[in-house]
């Protein structure tokens, strides 16, 4: 076997982010009087990606992140209100999402027969939790969940990965797998760390001057067990 470990990412990688930060921005949106619209999701995502990105990069904290995400927003629109307040709805309505993308949790409960399987996130653990567990793979998973804001680390850095071995007691990294579809936040830190990687791409070129270079591309991870084989 050429593995022994999977760590796989959450979103965008086993959850449909993108559809849970739809129905909860649309439904924060509404309860605090701004329309919710395409654009105006379009808008707060674009400020949220930014924010993101700038804790992979050590720049931010998540605090900072939560503080300044729909402050930006409300700024933007000039619509009156308390960003930090919308930020605490957003959250009590995104913990509720916990739609999973298709074929996902089979795949993961394929690897789970012959590897050690785990999850590595970035995000914020209340959110997390809850969402693991409305989709049922808390139980998958077990103890193996590693949330950024409960680890004191953020993928892509070195610390987060190397907390994560610990916990798990993975000794050789040739024998662990990242899984995710982020080439910043997973790709790089999996290559940083010195753990092989595998880029879920939904069918997207790996760009031109990529961050990082994965050892496998599968478009999504129904697709996984070819790779473990
Ligand atoms: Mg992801």
């Amino acid at each position: 076997m050429k593995f022994r470990y999977i760590l796989f990412d959450a979103d965008n990688t086993l959850f449909d982010f993108n559809a849970a930060e739809r129905e909860a921005f649309m439904r924060t949106a509404e309860e605090f009087g701004v329309p919710p619209t395409d654009a105006n999701l379009a808008l707060y995502s674009g400020i949220n990606d930014a924010l993101w990105k700038q804790i992979e990069r050590g720049e931010v904290t998540s605090a900072d992140m939560q503080r300044l995400r729909f402050t930006r927003l409300l700024e933007a629109l000039g619509v009156p209100g308390d960003g930090l307040q919308m930020n605490a709805a957003y959250v009590r309505n995104l913990s509720d999402c916990g739609m999973t993308l298709p074929g996902a949790r089979e795949a993961v409960e394929r690897a789970k027969k012959s590897h050690t399987v785990a999850v590595i996130t970035n995000g914020i653990p209340q959110v997390q939790r809850s969402r693991y567990g409305k989709s049922g793979l808390d139980a998958v998973f077990g103890e193996n969940i590693f949330i950024s804001g409960e680890l004191g680390a953020s993928k892509p850095s070195a610390e987060y990965f190397d907390e994560v071995c610990r916990r798990l007691g993975i000794e050789d990294r040739r024998e662990a797998l990242v899984v995710g579809d982020s080439l910043t936040s997973d790709i790089l830190g999996g290559v940083r760390a010195g753990i092989p990687t595998c880029w879920v791409s939904f069918g997207r070129p790996l760009p031109d001057d990529p961050p990082a270079v994965p050892d496998y591309i599968i478009d999504d991870v129904r697709e996984l067990d070819a790779t473990l084989s």
